[in-house]
C-alpha cells in the first residue's frame, strides 16, 4: 500500500493511474478505523481497481466546543489496517494543506443540512461537504462509499454531487454493529466501560420503534418521540440530542409515521462522547 501525506504526490499517482484507465474508489474517513471502516474498504475493492482510503480529522466539521482535540488517531495502526482490508493508496494530508492560508471557499447543501445534526452541530455538513469535494477534485474517483450510520451526512452529499456534476458514483453501505447492536464508531473508544454499557440503549430503543411500527403501520410521530425519549432519559449519563423521524429523502419530519420512515437519533454519553444512530423503520 502506498502511504502519502501531500497533494502533489497524491495527483501525480491518480494521474498514473488514469492514464492506465483504471478505476479508482475512494473511502473517506477521520482514521482510527474499526470494522465500519474496512467493511467500506473490502466492498470498494471488490468494484474498484484502485481503492484510496483518507484519513482527514477534518477541523471545519467541528463546532467550537466539539471534540477535535480528542478525537481519538493512529495513523500506524489505521494504515496496517487498511494495507489488509483491499487499500491500495492511504491518503493522510494536514490541516495546512487542505486549508491553506486565506482559504475562502465554502459548499453549502442547503435543505438537506437543516434539521436533526445540522441543528445541533451549525456548520457541521458545510465542512463535510466542502472537504468532500475537495477530495472528490483530488482523487478523481469512478465510485466512493459513505456509511448509512451518517444517513444525513449520506443525503447531503448524494445532493451534492447531484447538483455539481460530480462525476462520481456514490454508494452506500449498511450500518455495521458490534455483537450486541452498537453502532460502530470511532468515538466508542472514548467511551468509559459504563456508558459503553449505557450507550446500548440508543440500538435498543430504535428496534423498539421499528417494532411498534411494524405492529400498527401507522402511528403519530410524537408518540413514538416521547415514548424514545421516556425510555432513555432514566439512563444514566445519557443525554439527548435529539430524537427524530423523517422522511429518508427529504429528510422532512413526519407528523404520521408508516414504515419507511427514517428514524434517527444523537446522545451523549459520559458528557461528552456524542454518538449516532438510525434505522429505517
Ligand atoms: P468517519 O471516520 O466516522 O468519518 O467515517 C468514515 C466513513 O465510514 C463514513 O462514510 C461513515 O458513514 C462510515 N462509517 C462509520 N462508522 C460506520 C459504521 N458503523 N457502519 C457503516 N459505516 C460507517
Amino acid at each position: 500500500m502506498i502511504q502519502l501525506e501531500d497533494i502533489p504526490s497524491l495527483r501525480a499517482q491518480v494521474r498514473r493511474w488514469k492514464q492506465d484507465r483504471l478505476t479508482i474508489g475512494l473511502i473517506p474517513t477521520m482514521g482510527y478505523f474499526h470494522e465500519g471502516h474496512l467493511a467500506l474498504m473490502r466492498h470498494v475493492a471488490q468494484l474498484c481497481d484502485k481503492t484510496v482510503a483518507t484519513i482527514f480529522v477534518n477541523p471545519r466539521q467541528f463546532g467550537p466546543q466539539e471534540d477535535l482535540t480528542n478525537y481519538p488517531r493512529d495513523l500506524q495502526r489505521d494504515a496496517e489496517l487498511a494495507g489488509n482490508n483491499g487499500v491500495h493508496l492511504l491518503f493522510s494530508p494536514s490541516p495546512d494543506d487542505i486549508y491553506p492560508q486565506d482559504y475562502q471557499t465554502d459548499v453549502t447543501v442547503k435543505n438537506l443540512s437543516q434539521g436533526l445534526c445540522g441543528t445541533s452541530r451549525p456548520g457541521h455538513f458545510v465542512g463535510v461537504a466542502t472537504v468532500v469535494s475537495k477530495l472528490f477534485n483530488l482523487v478523481q474517483p469512478d465510485i466512493a462509499v459513505f456509511g448509512q450510520k451518517d444517513y444525513q451526512q449520506l443525503a447531503v452529499l448524494k445532493r451534492l454531487v447531484m447538483d455539481l456534476n460530480f462525476p462520481v458514483e456514490i454508494i452506500s453501505h449498511p450500518i455495521v454493529r458490534e455483537a450486541d447492536g452498537l453502532a460502530m464508531s470511532s468515538r466508542n473508544k472514548n467511551l468509559s466501560p459504563q456508558s459503553r454499557q449505557n450507550a446500548l440503549c440508543l440500538y435498543k430503543a430504535l428496534q423498539y420503534a421499528a417494532q411498534k411500527v411494524g405492529e400498527k403501520k401507522q402511528l403519530p410521530a410524537r408518540q413514538i418521540i416521547d415514548e424514545l425519549s421516556n425510555r432513555l432519559k432514566p439512563i444514566a449519563e445519557c443525554e439527548i440530542d435529539y430524537i427524530s423521524i423523517v422522511d429518508p429523502a427529504t429528510l422532512k419530519e413526519k407528523d404520521i409515521v408508516q414504515s419507511g420512515d427514517l428514524l434517527a437519533l444523537a446522545a451523549y454519553f459520559n458528557n461528552k462522547v456524542r454518538l449516532i444512530d438510525n434505522i429505517i423503520l
